[in-house]
């Protein structure tokens, strides 16, 4: 048996066979080589592999999407026999006698760049595909399968780190549980695990090199602790751990179908975030009076190309009908920081916290932003959609995005095509906006707080940065009071005023919150029961 220590960011207990996922990513290392001729043939082997690997992607995603959503498993086996693509890694290898690992993962590098750089935009999504093929080339070289979630059983994913794309391709029925060697607790994938439900440990010092798929393992994420080869012992309490977990939850289940109401008669709304249209699921079972934060941008990731208006507009479609006629705020693209995607071609940044990010992205690529508000618009006639705009900054930015909804209104108009123009909302999520909240509140229906974003803005502490987890407090009294002049602001105008980030769901400040006079909370469908029963149980 061996024991590790990390840090809980999502409890409960977990008990099976591990899964490693080992990314070469970032750890390719330029190695000399005598025998160039070797090299090269290793270098064959591998692109025969993966031209393999491709046409099944191929012929599986023609049965299941069709052929158009297929083509790109096509368009990535041209480019992996592209010739100029193919003499820049041969001659890297002959010229430098360096690893084929390494000639690809530079070459990659080179031609993703190359592709950013330019000015049409379907060659600039291009970028993301020639880094995908290089990746998976770089993993047939180093042996490294792929994962293969069809074939998988359920088990506990053991990573490095993972990133929200990552995390959001994968079968959430095959996962048991995460064990992240790095990761931080307020980032999205822990945002993630806890959405999925799913116990989830960061910062466990261990050596991925040294474990094998199969292995048998607990988490314990109550106490954070990762054991490896348990024994009999160990296993009979991680039973018992996960009996009384069950028992919980039987006892937070008589709390479905009651109102979220204080003792005093305070009702408050209480409601779920998502990530995706799979989650309603969650929403539903954990009986969530509506959706109150739907992030959007999970649609854009783990993939090649924007979706687009329709395919937005079926999502969008499916998640209000599904609620019936629950209140479902769906928050506009909120990508960049930790959430990328590649196809964008964004580039790098020193400060991507700071970055180009959310709204500034949707103001200054306004075809992409009217793409999704065309497929809200629409949708918005199916259910009771509120619409929600991120990290706002100022009352300028408010009313371009105003000019723009009203420019999509007439152009639906014009073409006939039924829409509606929903509630329309922010969320408070960086200092400016809570300073500016009066004179925010006068444009707009409601305030939703975004806790996980304004922690970090307002103690100036990376949430990324699992160093910092310590420093960052979101009970620090500075956050609270940032939260409450929010709500002063929202009620002088009448508006309400919500919180979706994480701090929402932590029932030692529940009542706090609601003296303050919030009128509702959005927390993960996980912790729903348990906020309603803290807040029935309050005067
Ligand atoms: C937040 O910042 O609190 C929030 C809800 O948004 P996200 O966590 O997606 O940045
Ligand atoms: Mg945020």
């Amino acid at each position: 048996m061996e024991k590790y220590i990390g840090k809980s960011v999502y409890k409960g207990t977990a008990i099976g066979p591990v899964n490693v996922l080992k990314k070469s990513e970032g750890l390719i290392k330029r190695v000399h080589v005598e025998n160039v001729d070797e090299e090269l043939r290793r270098l064959d082997k591998a692109k025969e592999k993966t031209l393999q690997q491709l046409a099944r992607l191929y012929d599986k995603a023609l049965k299941e999407v069709g052929k158009v959503n297929a083509e790109i498993f096509e368009v990535h086996q041209i480019m992996l026999e592209d010739e100029d693509y193919q003499d820049a890694i041969h001659n890297m290898i002959c010229n430098e006698n360096v690893n084929a690992e390494y000639a690809v993962s530079i070459t990659g590098d080179n031609f993703a760049d190359m592709f950013a750089n330019m000015d049409d935009d379907y060659m600039r999504a291009r970028s993301a595909d020639v880094k995908d093929i290089s990746n998976r080339l770089v993993s047939n070289l180093s042996g490294e399968e792929q994962p293969d979630w069809e074939n998988t059983e359920p088990s506990i994913i053991v990573a490095d780190d993972l990133t929200p794309s990552e995390t959001v391709q994968m079968d959430k029925n095959k996962i048991l549980a995460f064990v992240l060697v790095h990761g931080s607790a307020n980032s999205h994938t822990a945002i993630l695990a806890r959405m999925m439900n799913i116990p989830a440990l960061i910062g466990v010092p261990i050596e991925l090199e040294s474990l094998h798929n199969g292995v048998n393992a607990i988490v314990d994420g109550q106490d954070g602790i990762f054991y490896l080869n348990p024994d009999e012992n160990q296993i009979a309490q991680a039973k018992e751990a996960q009996q009384k977990e069950q028992e919980q939850k039987k006892l937070l289940a008589n709390y479905k179908g009651r109102e979220s109401v204080t003792k005093s008669g305070r009702k408050i709304n209480l409601y779920a975030n998502i990530g995706n249209v799979s989650d309603v699921a969650y929403v539903l079972e954990n009986d969530a009076e509506g959706i109150g934060l739907f992030r959007s941008e999970f649609l854009y990731l783990g993939r090649d190309e924007l979706p687009d208006e329709t395919e937005q507009f079926n999502a969008y479609r499916q998640v209000l009908q599904m609620m019936a006629d629950k209140k479902v705020v769906i928050r506009t693209l909120d990508i960049g920081a930790d959430k990328k995607a590649d196809y964008l071609g964004l580039g790098k940044e020193d400060n991507p916290a700071l970055g180009y990010r959310a709204i500034r992205i949707c103001l200054e690529q306004p075809d992409i932003f009217k793409t999704q508000l065309r497929a809200l618009l629409r949708a918005a006639k199916y259910g009771n959609l509120s619409i929600m705009y991120p990290m706002i900054i100022s009352v300028e930015e408010v009313v371009s995005i105003k000019k723009i909804v009203a420019e999509v209104a007439e152009e639906l108009e014009n073409e006939n095509i039924p829409y509606e123009i929903p509630e329309q909302g922010i969320m408070i999520e960086t200092p400016a906006a809570v300073m500016l909240s009066e004179e925010l509140a006068e444009l707009v229906d409601f305030f939703s707080i975004g806790t996980n974003d304004l922690t970090q803005y307002t103690l100036a502490i990376d949430r990324q940065n699992n160093r910092l987890d310590r420093f960052y407090n979101p009970h620090h009294e500075a956050v609270l009071r940032m939260i409450e002049m929010t709500v002063q602001g929202a009620h002088k105008h009448g508006k309400w005023v919500g919180i979706c980030g994480e701090l929402g769901a932590d029932t030692t400040l529940t009542e706090r919150f609601i003296k303050m006079g919030i009128d509702e909370l959005s927390v993960s469908p996980s912790m729903v029961l348990g906020v309603r029963s803290r807040i029935c149980e309050m005067e």
